[in-house]
């Protein structure tokens, strides 16, 4: 869940509002009606524009293209909008399915983890024993004239370049005034810091009588259910347990559009094991990988430099401390590698111990360059050690201790209290039973001396005297242990993950904008045209259309506009192939399959179509000799 932690709002290269960041708060409505006009001519104007020029404020013409194309717009936007939600159109919502579906193969299918859904509401006393209503907040100030709300944190990183992670409210403040920083709104006065509770708050029940919060991970829900999947799982472990989910966090004042979101979809998985067993079984597959660590120790010194390390050094030399960490970092690098985002752009960062999430041990987060936000989180990755299972154990008295056989069972002596049941009759009559219990409970040693000693002993408000219980020597088979797992949580935003992808993608091809989503990601993975509207193509191309769909493929059909602006359409929308039925199709049952990159062409036939396809997607288009 570290997602919690923020991209460095310092590293912005401009603060100017833009189309798609709808960062429209309730109290200023004329103001922004005026901004809104200025962005809806500024769209107009944008694509008179020679498109090199707008390729240059990625974030800028990524948002009107998403816009278009329908993947993704701020939510709300008929009521002014509303900032810190997003609302995915027909491929924004298909590109999130192939990402998780991705993400599912490389972290849970391959491992053979399995996946939950628990409910968003959570009560209070869940989030009060995982230590969030104590923890989750974060630092506001309040401007004295406008009274709008700022994350004061960020104001004092903007302003003095700090890294304010781990502040307290007073630091906060002092910096504040030191620096004169004033609302960034309209200049005004800023009060002191004070704690702003980051969960949404809701209650459950007409009386509102329960206390509740939407869920700000979706880890909690694994944590809860660990004794009853690892049942279903038959014991097996390590395991790991996944979730995908929404998720709600309360963000004072959200101004990075698609990138900080109050609702959005993680991806949380816990992987559990047994801490005298910590090694990961698959990092031999991964030992050569090489990461770009930024350390904590290196960010100590007050610098950023990464380190380039291989996977094996990192844990032999306990720059990573936990081996499944590190595993899941080479993959988290070979999984943002699959989304287009290459390996120069990736880096590891490592929080420091005021930084981090009050449950982990240990936290990097994975950052990539974005064009407009610079190193941006996108993964992280919490060594959350017992601690979640041991605050849920002491908060429920449920055991959630996982047993572990041994090899060969083990006698072993234990001394055992027996209550002396007619003695304490004579005392206590009908307390008896209860009182038994209490003494059966109690510490051996304790018992044992006090009953050598023939003196009485005091349980709870009783003197119990030395005839009303023996202690006795007893020899029992042991078949194993029991104990505490620990957990590394590897966490993403899909969001987030879903804007990178389209940013590492959008490509320029002569004067045309091309989405290159790879092949396997591509919501929609071929467009059928008929070439023109008339004399039957309409007819076949429908056909063929519909075989392809009944052969599982994600295909769409556009008969509109002329085939050169359906083709543009199609780059833009990052659909790879365009399969055209004309004229001759009605005499050889042959198609033309276009590429969307090279946009060279070849002929096949329609009896093989879908089997060519799916080839495409597995091996890429290779241009016929
Ligand atoms: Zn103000």
């Amino acid at each position: 869940m570290p997602l919690l932690r923020l991209p460095d709002t310092s590293k912005s290269k401009t603060s100017n509002r833009q189309a798609c960041e709808s960062q429209i708060t309730t109290r200023t409505d004329s103001f922004r009606k005026a901004d809104k006009t200025k962005i809806l001519s500024s769209a107009r104007t944008l694509s008179r524009e020679p498109l090199q020029q707008q390729i240059k404020d990625k974030h800028k013409l990524l948002s009107e293209t998403a816009r278009r194309r329908g993947f993704f717009w701020g939510s709300f936007e008929i009521y002014g909008g509303l900032s810190g939600f997003l609302d995915l159109g027909p491929l924004g919502v298909g590109l999130k399915r192939q990402i998780e579906d991705t993400w599912r193969q490389f972290f849970l299918q391959r491992h053979g983890f399995v996946e939950v859904s628990t409910p968003i509401i959570t009560p209070h006393k869940v989030l009060e024993a995982s230590g969030h209503v104590e923890n989750f907040k974060d630092p506001m100030t309040e401007c004295s004239n406008c009274k709008r709300r700022f994350r004061a944190d960020q104001l004092v990183k903007e302003a003095t370049g700090l890294e304010t992670e781990g502040m307290s409210l007073e630091q906060l403040g002092a910096l504040l005034k030191e620096r004169h920083v004033k609302c960034p709104e309209c200049g005004g006065e800023l009060g002191p810091p004070q704690y702003f509770m980051t969960m949404f708050k809701t209650s459950i029940g007409p009386y509102g009588e329960d206390p509740a919060y939407g869920r700000p991970e979706a880890a909690q829900g694994i944590f809860v259910n660990f004794r009853r999947i690892l049942e279903t799982m038959r014991e097996r472990f390590p395991i790991g347990i996944a979730q995908v989910g929404t998720v709600l966090r309360n963000e004072i004042s959200p101004r990075q559009g698609p990138i900080r979101l109050r609702e959005f979809t993680i991806m949380d998985f816990e992987l559990f094991f047994d801490p005298a067993e910590p090694d990961c079984p698959y990092l031999d597959e991964v030992i050569s990988e090489e990461l770009s660590i930024v350390t904590e120790e290196t960010r100590s010194k007050g610098t950023e430099n990464a380190t380039k390390i291989k996977v094996g050094e990192a844990v032999k030399r306990q720059v990573i401390k936990a081996p499944w960490a590190a595993y899941f970092m080479a993959l988290s690098k070979r999984f943002l590698t699959q989304l287009g985002v290459d390996g120069q752009h990736q880096r590891f960062f490592e929080k420091l111990p005021s930084e981090r999430a009050h449950y982990s041990a240990q936290t990097f987060d994975h950052e990539i360059e974005l064009d407009r936000w610079g190193w941006t989180e996108v993964a992280g990755f919490a060594y959350r050690t017992d601690y979640d299972l041991r605050k849920h154990m002491e908060a429920t008295g449920e055991d959630l201790r996982v047993f572990k056989p041994c090899s060969t069972p083990r006698l072993r002596k234990i001394k055992s209290i027996k209550p002396n049941h007619q003695n304490l009759r004579k005392i206590y009559q009908e307390q008896t039973g209860r009182i038994a219990d209490l003494i059966s409970k109690d510490d051996p040693e304790k018992l044992l001396t006090a009953k050598k000693a023939g003196q009485s002993v005091k349980i709870g408000s009783y003197d119990i005297p030395s005839d009303c219980f023996d202690v006795v020597e007893e020899e029992v088979k042991e078949t194993g242990t029991r104990f505490l797992p620990h957990v590394v949580e590897p966490s993403f935003g899909v969001e987030r993950l879903l804007y990178a992808t389209l940013e590492y993608n959008l490509k320029m091809k002569e004067d045309r904008l091309i989405l290159g989503l790879p092949f396997k990601l591509a919501p929609v993975q071929a467009s059928v045209f008929p070439l023109v509207n008339k004399d039957g193509l309409q007819k076949r191309a429908t056909e063929v259309y519909e075989a392809l769909i009944a052969d599982g493929l994600r295909v769409e059909y556009d008969e509109a506009g002329s085939i050169g602006r359906r083709y543009a359409r199609a780059d833009e929308a990052g659909v790879p192939l365009g399969i055209t039925i004309d004229y001759d199709t009605l005499k050889d049952d042959t198609v033309t399959v276009r590429d969307r990159d090279s946009w060279s062409q070849m002929r096949t036939h329609v009896g093989t179509l879908a089997s060519t396809i799916h080839t495409i997607v597995k091996e890429g288009f290779n241009t016929p000799k």
